[in-house]
């Protein structure tokens, strides 16, 4: 049996696992998931296909031994998937640090009930408070009030620190840069923006749409006095810059203009079973074959190492015309 932490081939530690729990949303943002193409015609995963719970669980439990320590339990929209605070009391009881990555619209009725099952935190994906901006990028009906509730709601049950992870799109919501950080300053919920990413294959992203960090650090220091502050750990995405008065912080995530890959630590779980190795992988491993074999714990965590130890990614350091063309996963399919 595997027994001890596990790193792959750049010295790396698999210590967070994100766990899509379905390939569905409610919203059709465009960098995500573009209407043209999660249309009426787009064929979702059947949810028989779906990993059961328990066959989460598991999972989750053969990673333990091999260093894991938080889990984020992500989409497509996770809301959408019933009874998640029955997922969510059996993560926490793993002993895994247990987080949900929502866009918040249908979070304010469950909020109370994934607190009491032990999630320990929530972020919010917003990207504008405009309304018009707001319909735009996420291509639906559903108004910014419906997230805007969904956060209070995540405070209101103690789900904090909520974050609130911003995607800046250049000619789409520079505007919404400012709002943002007043909306939220002083209230205990970070914002955090993030360069706009060539995730799988149907956003059309171009470099041009990138606004980098530094310039978005530029733009906000126009308005608000903000210095650096040190990360806690060196795999932590976020780089953190906190108001000078001690109102809050702000985060960025650079993806493309400061790759991190040489400390990542994350590996992802689709919802039908298949473990990704980095955001940009080309395609998975399937667990799902291995636990329905009737694989024990033991021979779970064996196969998991022997993948984790294989693994070489560092997509966003390689990023380049000879990257752009390889076959990328959905975003939606392993969540973010
Ligand atoms: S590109 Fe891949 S290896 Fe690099 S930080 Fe993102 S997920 Fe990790």
């Amino acid at each position: 049996m595997f027994d001890s932490v596990v790193v792959d081939n750049l010295g790396r530690h698999l210590r967070d696992l994100r766990i899509s729990v379905t390939d569905r949303c409610n919203f059709r943002c465009r960098y995500c998931m573009p209407r043209e193409r999660f249309g009426e015609e787009h064929t979702f995963l059947p949810r028989r296909a779906y990993l059961s719970f328990d066959e989460i669980e598991k999972v989750v439990l053969a990673c333990k031994p091999l260093g894991l320590e938080k889990v984020r339990i992500t989409g497509g929209e996770p809301l959408l998937r019933p009874d998640l605070p029955d997922l969510v009391s059996k993560l926490s009881a793993a002993g895994v640090e247990t987080a949900l990555t929502t866009n918040a619209s249908l979070l304010s009725d469950p909020a109370e009930r994934l607190a009491e099952a032990g999630l320990d935190r929530v972020t919010v994906s917003l990207d504008a408070l405009d309304p018009k901006t707001h319909a735009q990028m996420t291509d639906s009906n559903i108004p910014v009030e419906a997230v805007l509730d969904g956060i209070e709601a995540a405070v209101r049950a103690g789900l904090s620190p909520v974050k609130v992870n911003c995607v800046v799109q250049r000619g789409v919501n520079e505007g919404e840069i400012s709002p943002l950080v007043r909306k939220f300053r002083g209230t205990g919920v970070t914002v955090r923006f993030i360069e706009y990413m060539d995730v799988g294959r149907t956003n059309g992203w171009q470099l041009g749409q990138v606004v980098p960090t530094a310039d978005v650090i530029a733009y906000l220091k126009e308005e608000f006095e903000l210095e650096p502050v040190d990360s806690q750990r060196p795999s932590d995405v976020a780089r953190r810059w906190a108001h000078s008065d001690g109102s809050g912080e702000v985060g960025f995530i650079s993806s493309v203009s400061e790759p991190f890959c040489g400390d990542c630590v994350r590996a992802r779980l689709s919802a039908d079973g298949r473990l990704h190795t980095c955001l940009f992988a080309s395609g998975g491993h399937d667990l799902r074959a291995i636990i329905q074999n009737g694989a024990d714990g033991e021979a779970l965590s064996d196969a998991i190492a022997a993948i984790w130890s294989r693994r070489d990614d560092r997509y966003s350091e390689l990023r380049s015309e000879r990257t752009a063309v390889l076959p990328r996963v959905e975003m939606s399919y392993i969540g973010g």
